[in-house]
């Protein structure tokens, strides 16, 4: 039986109401679309929540490729970064010239597994990207130890964890650079578009500058919906600056980003409490004093028909993640690493599976997500 789309229990989605369909009106009214004022006012709040320079650009992607050219990567650097993440992260990494060098995870949360990762530094090895993956914060007391005993930039993927903290901080305000997402799926939205969070004022420059062609300064004027005519360029750009018509919509989900949080963090906290007695099911313990859940994966142990309960799930009505196939595995990537075998990363994607989290869910759907689940894993 086909399911009509209005029953049908999506994994993600963004949510929007009268006032980011209001504020978008505004910007179409003024007929001022690309940077300008609206940029530079998401720029001033976030700017504020982190206590660090912001510098908004037009995906998560895009603040992380730019972010690892203001720390100076370029063509063969090798970057560290864990294989389950993203292709983003990868081809941000790649994007740049330079070589990503899948690392492993650890088993109890998919986050950065720091000894694996210091087996696979090299000569050529010049920075790090962990990835706060579900929006679990990875040990950044160890990851900075790391990187300061071989000299390596640190770049957090931060595009699971706007909001989360990190031993009492919220991500992005301690000193370092990291990159969020505002996806139409993330935490909060934009449409599209990202940051690049940093404590260097010289990494913000950068950064503000490659966003808009290398264009020395191109922002000054744009912030006063102006443009400028005399400039300079000193190094490769790319067009890579958020616009208005997506700040005026990231202005109004940053308003009602705890009303988001906390919605979150109920949600899981309830899935929880329906898979506590369940077996067969490890669910990631997370602290929700600290962390906003992006996602809700769950391991379904010694399972190895992942893609058939997608399917079983999908037919009632709900539907279910892979955060991620492990990039080690993707043709484009697969080649540059092999020696070191990646333990847990191939052992666990097996078993992994993302039930719905977002803002219009409810305990109702939860209930009949955790009942068809747990009904479809003993039909196997
Ligand atoms: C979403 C995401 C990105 C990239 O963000 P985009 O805005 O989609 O380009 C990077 N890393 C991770 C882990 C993500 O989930």
């Amino acid at each position: 039986m086909a399911i009509k789309k209005n029953q049908l229990i999506k994994l993600s989605k963004a949510s929007i109401d009268r006032s980011e369909i209001k504020a978008v009106t505004e910007v179409l009214k003024n007929e001022y679309l690309g940077m300008g004022s609206q940029v530079e006012k998401f720029e001033k709040l976030l700017s504020n929540y982190f206590n660090n320079y912001v510098s908004c650009v037009s995906s998560g992607t895009a603040a992380l490729q730019l972010a690892l050219q203001a720390h100076g990567i370029k063509e063969k650097d090798e970057v560290i970064v864990p294989s389950v993440t993203y292709v983003a992260t990868f081809q941000a990494i790649s994007g740049c010239g330079a070589i990503p060098i899948a690392c492993d995870v650890t088993s109890d949360k998919l986050l950065i597994n720091t000894e694996d990762l210091e087996k696979r530094i090299s000569k050529k090895t010049k920075a790090i990207i962990p990835v706060h993956y579900s929006g679990d914060p990875c040990n950044l007391t160890i990851l900075k130890k790391i990187s300061k005993k071989y000299g390596l930039t640190l770049i957090e993927d931060s595009a699971h964890a706007f909001g989360s903290k990190y031993k009492g901080n919220i991500l992005g305000s301690h000193k370092g650079t990291s990159c969020f997402s505002f996806d139409g799926i993330k935490n909060i939205t934009s449409g599209e578009g990202g940051c690049v969070v940093t404590s260097s004022k010289k990494v913000d420059e950068y950064i503000k500058n490659s966003r808009s062609l290398g264009v020395i300064k191109d922002y000054e004027l744009r912030y006063q919906n102006k443009r400028k005519w005399d400039f300079d360029v000193k190094y490769q750009g790319w067009r890579y600056h958020m616009s208005d018509i997506m700040a005026a919509i990231g202005i109004e989900q940053f308003k009602k980003k705890e009303k988001f949080f906390l919605k979150r963090k109920k949600l899981a906290l309830n899935y929880d409490n329906l898979l506590k007695n369940y077996r067969k099911i490890i669910y990631f313990k997370r602290d929700y004093n600290q962390i906003v859940p992006h996602i809700y994966p769950i391991r379904v142990i010694n399972f190895k028909n992942i893609k058939k309960l997608q399917i079983k799930l999908l037919d009632k009505g709900i539907q279910t993640g892979i955060h991620y196939l492990p990039n080690h595995k993707l043709s484009f990537y697969k080649n540059i690493n092999n020696k070191i075998p990646y333990h847990n990363t191939n052992k666990l994607f097996n078993e992994i599976i993302t039930l719905p989290l977002h803002y219009d869910l409810n305990f109702k759907q939860q209930k009949k997500i955790i009942d068809q689940l747990i009904s479809s894993i003993n039909e196997f």
